[in-house]
């Protein structure tokens, strides 16, 4: 048992190459009877937050993920950081009040990744709120937000549509523009897993555990190629994956699936000056339109899904669905040949009782204990995750103690509301405010300013990676490096959007970028030749379009 040693979080951010990820995986083969505190399995944004959270308490943790860190749904989601303003009209008022303090939690913990935004959100003649009830709606939005962020403003049609000069003119009653934030979902999950190894977590990638089983009091996690790893607290953070398979009958029926799918269009096509919320007609449900620099991304729907998470792909029925609903706000907005790429996410929702409506479910979490001690978490959004981790940390805690291997102690109390998931304390490189520089730190925040002293050793890898995009060089040198990634995917589906924002689906560049990365694994052309093909076929798989060279 590890003692209660406060979180020793590094100042500079660990190098976590691939050689890093091998050598993890060889330490565990190499000391069978290490007997951990706890093992977290699920790498999305909740596996990772209660990594963190339990690595800050001075646990003894591995973090372990079948695919890549956040392969997932927390890197295919709508990418707020936000109450959930429908969430009100279900009567979540909890569920708002934890969102809206994680949200103003996040905006201190990882300020370049939670970004705030003024969202404008229409009415029109045809629409089932109206820009009173929006108004309404909004103020309690305001109080539950304890009045942290600027208060709503409701706006006559003429102030919307300056404000928003796309937005349809005929029938538009008016709107409100409110507060909320814009993240990038898998680097918030990178970020926070980052943390996690700095205060000491293990993680391994590329790893599904297979089975669990409990003998005398400890846990044994077997991987798929048979290695064993004893723990005294397993937590399955699995998302819409979790079920009976590792859980027994205590997973049965436990989530409801529902698939949500984005799209990616030229800003040209819809340039949105700011977020637009679009209420669907005759349901309980609203889209969006988002500036993301070059881009607008749109969506997302909400269908009861089954089958394998990691294959929900778009299919063209789900991109008329989203334009179209688009079109009625917005006309003149895009036309499907112009959509550039897609994706789309399975949300793990605790089961209710109203089958069939997943637009209805409650997107609260839920903590289940198995038979032999197994805890899951399942449920929650990306945005409650931290307080989320410190629930089922809690819960650790408290099932040690229980089987007397652990006393709660002041250092065992949750911490990760006061320490930034990125260290700040990196010196200001003299280029800091260069165009570059400043770039950089939109993306990486103080993390910047190591990548602008490996620009100085390397000129070139200040170059960008496609023209019309803001990624740079350094950013797949900084990810072979420091950022645990093992294919070609990991790096431009997850560290850099590539896949998702590029005209060309990262086709250009794909070849170089998988040979530096053949070159830190110490690999041939034909693992080159695989790691492309992997990518396309990936990519494929949830664009519904193929990278072109
Ligand atoms: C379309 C859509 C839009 C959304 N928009 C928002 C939003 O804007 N804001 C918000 O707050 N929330 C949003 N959400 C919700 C949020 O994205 C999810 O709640 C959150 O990402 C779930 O994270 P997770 O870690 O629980 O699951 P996941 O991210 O799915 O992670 C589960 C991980 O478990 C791993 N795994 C599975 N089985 C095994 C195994 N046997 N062994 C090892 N590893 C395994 C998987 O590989 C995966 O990486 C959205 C969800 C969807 C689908």
């Amino acid at each position: 048992m590890s003692s209660p040693t406060p979180p020793r979080a590094d100042s500079r951010l660990p190098r976590w190459t691939p050689e890093d990820l091998a050598r993890a995986k060889r330490d565990l083969v190499e000391r069978p009877d290490h007997v951990r505190d706890v093992v977290v399995v699920g790498a999305g944004i909740t596996g990772a937050g209660v990594a963190r959270d339990a690595a800050m308490r001075g646990l003894d943790t591995l973090l372990i993920d079948a695919s890549d860190l956040a392969y997932g749904t927390s890197s295919r989601s709508s990418r707020l950081i936000h109450g959930g303003v429908r969430y009100l009209e279900q009567g979540e008022i909890g569920l708002v009040f934890e969102a809206l303090r994680e949200r103003t939690r996040l905006y201190t913990l990882a300020p370049h990744l939670v970004r705030r935004a003024t969202f404008v959100f229409p009415s029109f003649a045809e629409d089932r709120l109206q820009p009173w009830k929006l108004s309404l709606g909004l103020s309690l939005y305001d109080l539950l937000g304890l009045y942290q962020s600027p208060r709503h403003r409701r706006l006559s049609p003429r102030r919307a549509r300056e404000l928003e000069p796309l937005l349809r003119g005929d029938g538009l009653r008016g709107a409100v523009a409110y507060e909320d934030a814009i993240t990038d979902d898998a680097r918030l999950t990178l970020a926070t897993i980052q943390s996690a190894r700095a205060s000491g977590a293990d993680v391994l990638t590329y790893e599904p555990v297979d089975s669990l089983a409990r003998a005398d009091g400890i846990h044994v996690v077997t991987l798929r190629d048979g290695t064993l790893i004893k723990s005294r607290a397993v937590v399955l953070a699995t998302g819409p994956w979790t079920g009976s398979r590792l859980l027994g009958s205590a997973g049965d029926e436990l989530l409801t699936l529902s698939k949500g799918v984005h799209l990616v269009v030229p800003a040209s096509s819809v340039p949105v000056a700011a977020p637009v919320v679009i209420q669907v007609p005759g349901q309980r449900r609203i889209l969006f339109a988002i500036p993301w620099g070059a881009r607008t991304y749109l969506g997302t729907t909400d269908s009861a899904y089954e089958g394998d998470p990691g294959a929900a792909g778009v299919t063209e029925g789900d991109e008329e669905e989203v334009l179209a609903l688009v079109r009625r706000v917005l006309p003149g907005a895009t036309q499907t040949s112009q959509v550039l790429s897609a994706w789309s996410g399975v949300r793990p929702l605790v089961a209710g009782k109203r089958r069939g409506n997943t637009v209805e479910l409650a997107r609260t979490h839920r903590i289940v204990e198995n038979d032999d001690g197994v805890l899951a978490i399942v449920g929650g959004k990306l945005t409650t995750y931290r307080a989320m981790a410190e629930d089922v940390v809690d819960r650790v805690v408290s099932v040690l103690a229980r089987r007397g291997m652990e006393t709660v102690t002041p250092a065992r109390r949750c911490t990760t509301h006061q320490h930034p998931l990125i260290p700040t304390d990196e010196a200001p490189h003299p280029d800091a405010d260069s165009e570059v520089g400043r770039a950089l730190a939109r993306r990486h925040g103080a993390t910047a300013q190591v990548m602008l002293r490996a620009i100085d050793d390397a000129p070139a890898l200040a170059e960008k990676l496609v023209d019309d995009l803001p990624y740079r060089w350094v950013e797949v040198q900084h990810a072979v490096d420091y950022e645990g990634v093992r294919h070609l995917d990991d790096l431009l589906r997850r560290r850099i959007p590539l896949a998702l924002t590029d005209a060309q689906l990262g086709g250009g560049v794909m070849r170089r970028v998988a040979t530096m990365l053949a070159d830190a694994r110490g690999g041939s052309q034909r693992d080159i030749d695989e790691e492309v093909e992997r990518y396309c076929a990936l990519t494929e798989t949830e664009t519904r379009r193929r990278p072109r060279p």
